[in-house]
């Protein structure tokens, strides 16, 4: 069995829902986890944050402007005249749903539902267009098994136990399609995986099931070596290792949710990233197999802020790290970058909604120092110590940008920098340039 994953472009119009479909009807049983069409989903933020202001007619004008974008795309997608009706219905029902929502009492919960609409709609089209081409197709709702703790964080063992019901009740079926991105979290109220969480999605279910693969299906022949938004000439990577492609999924490679690769990682389902625009493409696979003497790609996460606590204190102290971390920890602030000196600790954060208090708690251990807008370049690869000149090669190429902070050594897959928001590209292509 393979999970497939398809993302908002790979579903963005009837023409793409149609590739789509004769992707999954390849004789295999298959999952498909489906995105919402591309640019629903920040319609559909619009929309909350129209709401969130009491703004009813800017809602109700970007609401206008989606229906009737789905009543377009569902005129050319389907021929069988019950069929397009069916579609019609599910796709006005939760039109009329997201307008019942426009009104003065708007709080997070309703704007979790209005977020999981676009889902919900991607779904249920793709699945009537497989019906109507008489393939063996049924939808799965991802509400009933995709779940997320006290902590917000995935429910395992409560995913796999109820995912296991809907394989059981459609044995038989060839084709299972799904929602990515949605969820319920503890108080059973529909939640998300956050933005881009679809892929994420994929990777839970792939790992539940104990799926052969989980194929990323995206606009682009896999991962590539740089950001191919800032930088010309990126390659795309054949081969990655888990760890490699967790590094830059977390530092800011925006083809794959930032947490998406770990539970393919601990079931050691293998991943490919494949391109719906030329299916023939080999793409990316991911797997448990070590990258040897390279260095594979370059990624950069954006909106970080450093905070530098600076102290007469640590001089010889034990016990101060742990008091530091405990801040972050009290705040559920996760650190991503960390470096020491005798006199001072500097870490990066960029969950920013705690900060001040953050601030405040840390100035009882000397003086605290807050720079914004930042960027962590993140230089994946082979990077074990006996790899000699892999950091020469990677500080030289930085030679010209000022470096806020370093860290090497923390795994053997990376070497992270801070550096100005205003030095991201100048870095990327910089390191292109020199590394590729
Ligand atoms: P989807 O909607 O299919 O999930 P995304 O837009 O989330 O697609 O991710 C694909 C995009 O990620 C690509 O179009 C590309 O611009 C961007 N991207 C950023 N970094 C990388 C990288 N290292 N390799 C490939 N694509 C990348
Ligand atoms: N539709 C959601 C988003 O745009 C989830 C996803 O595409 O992965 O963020
Ligand atoms: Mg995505």
């Amino acid at each position: 069995m393979k999970v497939m994953k398809f993302g908002g472009t790979s579903v963005g119009s009837a023409d793409r829902m149609k590739e789509v479909a004769s992707l999954v009807s390849d004789g295999d049983n298959n999952i498909v986890v489906l995105s919402a069409m591309s640019g629903t989903t920040n319609n559909l933020v619009e929309i909350s944050n129209y709401l969130y202001k009491k703004n009813h007619d800017g809602a109700n004008r970007i609401i206008n402007q989606l229906e009737k974008k789905y009543y377009e795309e569902i005129d050319l997608l389907y021929k069988n005249s019950k069929i397009k009706e069916e579609a019609t219905e599910v796709v006005k029902s939760r039109f009329d749903f997201i307008k019942s929502l426009v009104k003065d009492e708007f709080s997070e919960v309703e704007e979790k539902e209005i977020l999981a609409q676009g889902e919900l709609m991607s779904t249920a089209m793709v699945n009537l267009y497989l019906i109507e081409q008489g393939k063996d197709s049924v939808l799965i709702p991802a509400l009933e098994f995709m779940k997320t703790n006290s902590d917000g964080e995935p429910d395992i063992s409560y995913i796999k136990e109820n995912i296991k019901k809907y394989l059981d009740i459609h044995k038989d079926s060839k084709i299972l399609i799904t929602q990515g991105y949605i969820c319920r979290n503890v108080n059973d109220e529909i939640d998300n995986l956050q933005r881009g969480g679809s892929d994420y999605t994929a990777s839970l279910i792939g790992a539940a099931v104990n799926a052969d693969e989980i194929q990323i299906w995206t606009d682009i022949d896999g991962m590539h070596n740089n950001d191919p938004r800032y930088v010309e000439n990126t390659k795309s990577i054949a081969e990655l290792s888990f760890d490699e492609a967790a590094e830059l999924a977390y530092f800011g490679a925006k083809i794959l949710h930032p947490t998406s690769v770990l539970p393919a990682k601990v079931a050691n389902v293998p991943v490919r990233v494949l391109n719906t625009m030329e299916p023939k493409a080999p793409g990316t696979t991911i797997s448990g197999k070590d990258s040897k003497n390279r260095i594979t790609a370059v990624a950069a996460k954006d909106g970080i802020t450093a905070i530098r606590i600076h102290s007469g204190r640590m001089l010889m102290a034990y016990g101060f790290l742990r008091k530091v971390f405990e801040i972050f920890e009290n705040h559920k602030t996760p650190i991503d970058m960390i470096t020491t000196s005798e006199v001072g600790v500097s870490v990066t954060i960029d969950k920013l909604k705690h900060l001040d208090e953050i601030v405040d708690e840390l100035k009882t251990f000397g003086s605290v120092e807050v720079d914004s807008d930042l960027v962590i370049i993140c230089i994946v690869g082979d990077l074990v110590r006996e790899n000699k000149g892999y950091a020469n090669r990677i500080f030289d190429a930085l030679k010209d940008i000022p470096l806020r902070m370093i860290s090497y050594g923390g795994s053997d897959h990376n070497i992270s920098v801070l550096v100005s928001s205003e030095n991201k590209k100048e870095a990327l292509r910089a390191l292109s340039a020199k590394l590729f």
